[in-house]
């Protein structure tokens, strides 16, 4: 890049320059002939330019003017760059796969990154599968067990949608700036929607934010007025259990149990 650009706090810039962890996230996605990549935040362009040139060909979606054309001038002569220049939550991925689905990558910004996975969620069926970087506390958060201490909301509103599988871990050095915390790269791949069996999505995301949003009392009281004892009874759940004592499968049952 030829004019130095300073990064931008509040678009969550961390530039990743360390290429042993480039190469290992390229590596995670290993890319497949006829393969539709969707990069999340390309910024100096550590992962596009890699994947590019094994690739052939990339779109990459960017919300900061001032890295588009140097994405495009980096892309010349190198493969078919596509730069949707726009916030990414205002990106339809379904529309975008048109019937091919898409695999997303990205080292996101991690101030929106919990909105960018419950986006990503919203269009799971034109997704094949998405290689994320992102703070190592949510990736552990991601992929929590019942019973764990960071089980809560994300994990079980991914983990219905998608598996998620925690890669490896990247300190901050391998950044400049330097983030304050350590990342981790994770891999999703979402589910057969057949295979995920909620009913209703809506009331599904109801009833996993109201449990999780009292984790210390019992389900009786956290779902009081959302589900009631003929709907625990039906789901097989004790209302005496906490939101972080049960696994994703009752959670579903829960909501399928019926309305309010
Ligand atoms: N991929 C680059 C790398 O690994 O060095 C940059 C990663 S940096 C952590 C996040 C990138 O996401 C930045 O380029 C930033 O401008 C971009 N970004 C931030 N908010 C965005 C948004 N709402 N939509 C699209 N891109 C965004």
């Amino acid at each position: 890049m030829s004019t130095r650009h300073l990064p931008k706090k509040s678009l969550g810039q961390h530039f990743l320059h360390d290429r042993s962890y480039i190469e290992r996230i390229v590596q995670a996605v290993s890319p497949r002939p006829g393969d539709r990549l969707v990069e999340i935040g390309p910024g100096q362009g550590a992962i596009t330019l890699p994947l590019l040139r094994r690739h052939g060909s990339l779109t990459v979606i960017e919300f900061d003017r001032d890295l588009i054309a140097p994405l495009l001038a980096m892309a010349d002569g190198v493969g078919e760059l596509d730069v949707i220049h726009r916030d990414v939550l205002q990106v339809d991925f379904t529309a975008l796969a048109a019937g091919t689905p898409l695999r997303l990558v990205g080292n996101l910004p991690y101030n929106i990154s919990s909105p960018i996975l419950f986006h990503a969620l919203d269009h799971a069926a034109s997704i094949t599968d998405m290689v994320f970087m992102l703070q190592k506390e949510v990736v552990d958060r991601m992929s929590a067990a019942p019973g764990s201490k960071v089980y809560g909301r994300l994990s079980v509103m991914l983990q219905a949608w998608c598996q998620v599988q925690p890669l490896f871990v990247v300190p901050p050095g391998a950044f400049r700036p330097p983030p304050k915390v350590d990342s981790a790269v994770v891999r999703l791949l979402p589910r057969d929607p057949a295979s995920v069996g909620i009913d209703d999505r809506a009331r599904f995301a109801d009833v996993v934010r109201a449990a999780f949003g009292q984790r210390r009392k019992t389900l009786r009281n956290a779902l009081n007025g959302v589900c009631d004892a003929i709907q625990f009874e039906a789901a097989g759940v004790s209302p005496d259990a906490r939101a972080e004592q049960i696994d994703v499968a009752a959670f579903v049952r829960l909501a399928n149990a019926g309305g309010r």
